[in-house]
This record gives C-alpha cells, sequence and structure tokens, in this order.
C-alpha cells in the first residue's frame, strides 16, 4: 500500500522520535512507544465457492493499551503490509490520546482484494479472522472496527464469530456495526463529518469564511464522501474529486466548473468509492487523470485515500493558492515534506487530530452497547461535534503559544497523555 521507498512504519516512527526528543522522554519509554506492544501474524485457509482453498495472510497488532482497551480498524488490501499495519496502529494510539477517549492504539489488516471475493467468501475470512485471534479480541481487551474496504457486514459476520465462539453477546467487542445490532446512529457519517468540524474551527482561526472557500479532495470511500458532503452543506465549492477506477485500474478526478455535488456522485459511485466514469460524463463533469486533483487552485487540499500521497516529489505541483492541508487519511503525508508545508506558511490538520471522529464515534457507540440504550443522531452528532472542536482548538492554541508545526503539538499532546499513563501505571 506504500508507495515506493516510503515505509509508514518508519514514517510513524520519525514522527514520533521527532516530538519524543522535544519533550525529553526518557529512553525506557521511548523504546516502549516507538513499536507495538504486541503483534498476531497469521493465516486463514478460507475456502472458496469454486472448491479451491486460498490461504490469506493476516495481522493484528497493539500498540499500546495504557489508556484503556486497543482500538483500531480492520483493513482488507491486496498490497498490506505488516510494517502499514504497525504505523496504524501506532497513530491509533495518538489518536485516541488527542482526542481524550479512554483507549489505546491497534491496527489489522487481511492480504485480500475484496473486490474480487464473493460475499460467501468474505463472510468465510471474516469469520477466519475471529476464530484465529480468538481471546485475543474483547470488548475489554481490543476492540476492531472498520477501515480501507471494510464495512459493517464484515463487522457484524466478525461479531456473530465471536458470540457463537463465546455463547454470549458481547456488542462493545466491535464497533461500525449496522445499526439496530449494536452500531450507533451518526458512525457512518462519523470520520467525514469529524474531518469538516476541525476544519470550519481551522478556518474560523484563519478568518476565512467556510463559504467562500474551495477544495479539492483525494478519495471517494465512506470517509471522503462524508466529508465532501459536509463541506458542501457548509456552503464550501468543491472543485475536484479523485477516485480509484477498478474497472481501468488507475485513478481518475472529476470536475466541474460548478462544483463537484457529493450527493449526485455518491449515486453513482461502488461501496469501494469508485466513480462511474461515463455516468459522470452524462452529468457533466470532465474527467481528468488521478492526480490533477492536487494541482487545483483551491484554498483546502483534502486527502482522503491511502498513506504516501504528499511527498516532496509531488509538491511542486501543489498551487500557492492552497491555504490549509486536511488530512482526512491516515499518514497521507511523508515526514520528509513537513519542512516543505511549513515553509510554505500551509496550515495543517494533522491527520490523528483531522480524523480522529470515527474512534471517537465507535467510543460512543461501545457506550451505548454497555448500557443497551442508543441515542439519537443529533445526540451523537453533537457530542462529536463538540469533541473535535475542542480537541482542534487544544492542538492549535498549543501551536501558537509553543510556535509549533501543527503535527508536532497534536504529538505533544498526545505523547504527554500516554507517557503519564505508563507512568502511573508503573511500566517505566
Ligand atoms: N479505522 C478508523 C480509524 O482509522 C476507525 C477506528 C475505530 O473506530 O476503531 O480511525
Amino acid at each position: 500500500m506504500a508507495a515506493q521507498n516510503y515505509n509508514p512504519f518508519e514514517n510513524a516512527q520519525a514522527q514520533f522520535d521527532k516530538v519524543a526528543q522535544m519533550l525529553d522522554v526518557e529512553p525506557g519509554a521511548r523504546e516502549l512507544l516507538r513499536q507495538p506492544m504486541k503483534e498476531v501474524h497469521f493465516t486463514i485457509p478460507v475456502k472458496m465457492d469454486d472448491g479451491s482453498v486460498k490461504v490469506f495472510k493476516a495481522f493484528r497488532v497493539v500498540h499500546n493499551d495504557s489508556r484503556g482497551p486497543a482500538k483500531g480498524g480492520i483493513r482488507f488490501h491486496p498490497h498490506e503490509t505488516a510494517d502499514t499495519v504497525r504505523a496504524l496502529s501506532m497513530w491509533m494510539t495518538w489518536k485516541c490520546a488527542v482526542v481524550d477517549i479512554p483507549l489505546g492504539g491497534a491496527k489489522g489488516g487481511i492480504i485480500c482484494d475484496p473486490r474480487t471475493m464473493s460475499q460467501a467468501e468474505q463472510e468465510r475470512l471474516c469469520r477466519g479472522y475471529a476464530r484465529r485471534l480468538g481471546e485475543q479480541l474483547g470488548f475489554n481487551v481490543d476492540v476492531p472496527a472498520p477501515d480501507v474496504m471494510t464495512n459493517g457486514q464484515h463487522m457484524m459476520w466478525i461479531l456473530d464469530e465471536y458470540e457463537t465462539m463465546h455463547g454470549q453477546h458481547f456488542p462493545g467487542m466491535i464497533t461500525g456495526k449496522p445499526v439496530g445490532l449494536g452500531g450507533s446512529l451518526g458512525r457512518t457519517e462519523a470520520t467525514g463529518f469529524g474531518v469538516v468540524f476541525t476544519l470550519r474551527e481551522c478556518l474560523k482561526k484563519m478568518n476565512l469564511p467556510i463559504e467562500t472557500t474551495t477544495a479539492s479532495i483525494q478519495g471517494f470511500g465512506n470517509v471522503a464522501e462524508y466529508a465532501a458532503r459536509m463541506y458542501t452543506q457548509l456552503g464550501g465549492k468543491l472543485m475536484a474529486v479523485s477516485c480509484w477506477n477498478q474497472a481501468d485500474a488507475q485513478a481518475y478526478t472529476f470536475t466541474k466548473a460548478t462544483g463537484c455535488d457529493p450527493v449526485e456522485l455518491a449515486a453513482i459511485k461502488d461501496s469501494f468509492g469508485s466513480i462511474d466514469k461515463q455516468k459522470a460524463i452524462d452529468l457533466g463533469y470532465e474527467v481528468l487523470p488521478g492526480d490533477a486533483w492536487l494541482s487545483m487552485d483551491v484554498d483546502i487540499l483534502i486527502p482522503a485515500a491511502l498513506e504516501n500521497q504528499i511527498t516532496p516529489a509531488v509538491f511542486d505541483k501543489i498551487s500557492s493558492q492552497v491555504k490549509v492541508l486536511c488530512e482526512a487519511a491516515n499518514g497521507p503525508t511523508t515526514p520528509d515534506c513537513d519542512e516543505l508545508i511549513q515553509k510554505a506558511g500551509i496550515m495543517l490538520i494533522p491527520d490523528f487530530l483531522c480524523n480522529a471522529g470515527g474512534v471517537t464515534c465507535s467510543y460512543f457507540e461501545q457506550v451505548q452497547c454497555n448500557m443497551n440504550y442508543f441515542w439519537s443522531k443529533e445526540e451523537v452528532l453533537q457530542k462529536l461535534e463538540a469533541i473535535m472542536t475542542k480537541s482542534f482548538c487544544d492542538v492549535y492554541d498549543l501551536a501558537q503559544q509553543k510556535q509549533l508545526y501543527m503535527r508536532d503539538a497534536a504529538y505533544v499532546i498526545s505523547i504527554n497523555r500516554v507517557y503519564n499513563a505508563i507512568k502511573v501505571r508503573g511500566w517505566v
């Protein structure tokens, strides 16, 4: 999944090392926090529909659970790697800490391509994942959720297998479940809406009315779609959407001079976020190469796809009009690009703050499951908005006070919280 020459785990460690050094974190604690506490690598044999057996490689990595049960999604991707999952588990620790929810960081992955698998094959794969991990998962141990190319149905199969193994109900062992089966209203929208709650606060600080701004977004999966919906609902003008086209095995950028309409684009996308090219043309969209999203003359860039997209090699293509880089994806920017962003005076909303709305709503889902009492969508979104707004302001204020780059300020808050937890627990 990583672009050539960039290893996401090394990137995550480099980001951590920089701030740990600045904070003078003691060597033992640094050693503990710059790598996962636990990782499981395993295989899942699956009987395919044609009668053959395919063996899938899978991972579950717990980076740190000092602040509470480990939490993080499961990704399905043909290019998944152990190092990508390690990096993502680390970012989950910082993500839960920056929004101050009582959870640790974890991530899972299976090397597979669900776009080429039947529903029955995907179900057997999910059940195998739950069976192989067994006691390593649990509402008070490690709690998975959806991520790239996984959804509520996958979570439900994992939960059903787990509950069958235990002969009891454990709705809090996984989040992102379908509404009515232990899922929370607002969870589908939460990550994308959360992205725009941080963006809105950021624009306020910059004295830029959101309705006068333009944006370009990379990706049209769940996060990108709901970020686009909320951004345009608040009056922003979306100039471009770039997404992967499975049929052509390449990405395209869709643009419209009058602005892209996320509602009409959502109606012509598949469940993996690919927009139908012909239908988009029929709706008046212009189709450009996949990387065109990056060079649009807009105020805001929103990478909402995969890691390692903003690198020094492409930085030159970014328009001088860009004022905000809003990192909706996990790890979209490589550490060697941070200096360039800073020099260019672009305001950064760092990934683990920007996209923390998903896990925040997962936390709400667990709370509701534990009470077996579910809130209205308005209540969920109100609570989400309050946490995202406060977390953004805390990071922004610290960055202003100490003259820090926004990514470093977010790390300062998260590392301090986790460092304190491991000290008070007596681990270091
Ligand atoms: N996969 C999402 C993320 O990267 C959500 C994780 C969760 O809800 O546990 O933040």
